[in-house]
């Protein structure tokens, strides 16, 4: 690799930490800052450093908030009685882009998985449990992704949460609107055809 000047070299090695950013990528974005107005690369600098300074995890749900409670927790016009658990905050874009949910969310940071080293314990749930057991929720959705490890982590969240009075389901998966089911993989069809339902 070309050797730069240390600030540029540097900009390029916090860089090619970013998920998906490679040497050359890292290198691209560097030069474009680098070319960039002052301007910029200070609203740059000051969104990175508030992003850590001002943001935090909400003390009920764990969404990554700059308020605590988050917007969600703290809504009077939300169903606080229907949790939507997730593996990450981002899910909770996706969900809330169907426009159809109204409920909360408790967010795990994480699934389960034996080969990377992540048990129980290095998921939060103890506040999803406390809320449930104080009789608060009524119902638990199970919106983990459809993945190995998703479908283990809502098996054993479901386990957990079988003893007490609330309602658990999982969020149906199966084929994807628009597709074309000569296309559609074997697992995806058989769980479509698994949560079929009247009309
Ligand atoms: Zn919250």
């Amino acid at each position: 690799m070309q050797r730069y000047a240390e600030p540029l070299a540097r900009l390029i090695e916090e860089l090619r930490k970013l998920p998906g950013v490679g040497s050359k990528t890292a290198q691209r974005y560097a030069f474009y800052l680098l070319r960039s107005s002052d301007e910029d690369a200070r609203a740059l600098a000051e969104a990175l450093a508030a992003l850590k300074a001002s943001l935090r995890l909400c003390s009920i749900c764990n969404n990554v908030t700059d308020v605590d409670p988050c917007a969600y927790c703290a809504s009077p016009v939300r169903n606080q009685r229907l949790v939507c658990v997730v593996e990450e905050p981002t899910a909770i874009a996706s969900v809330e882009r169907t426009r159809s949910y109204q409920g909360v969310y408790h967010v795990l940071h994480g699934t389960l998985s034996p080969l990377h080293g992540v048990g129980p314990d290095q998921l939060r749930i103890t506040s999803l449990v406390a809320r449930v057991e104080a009789g608060e929720i009524e119902e638990v959705i199970l919106a983990t992704s459809p993945t190995l490890e998703g479908e283990a982590t809502a098996d054993w969240l479901a386990g957990l949460l079988r003893r007490l009075p609330v309602r658990i389901t999982r969020i149906a998966t199966g084929v994807p609107a628009g597709s074309d089911l000569e296309y559609v993989d074997e697992v995806s069809m058989a769980r479509a055809l698994e949560g079929r339902r009247e009309l």
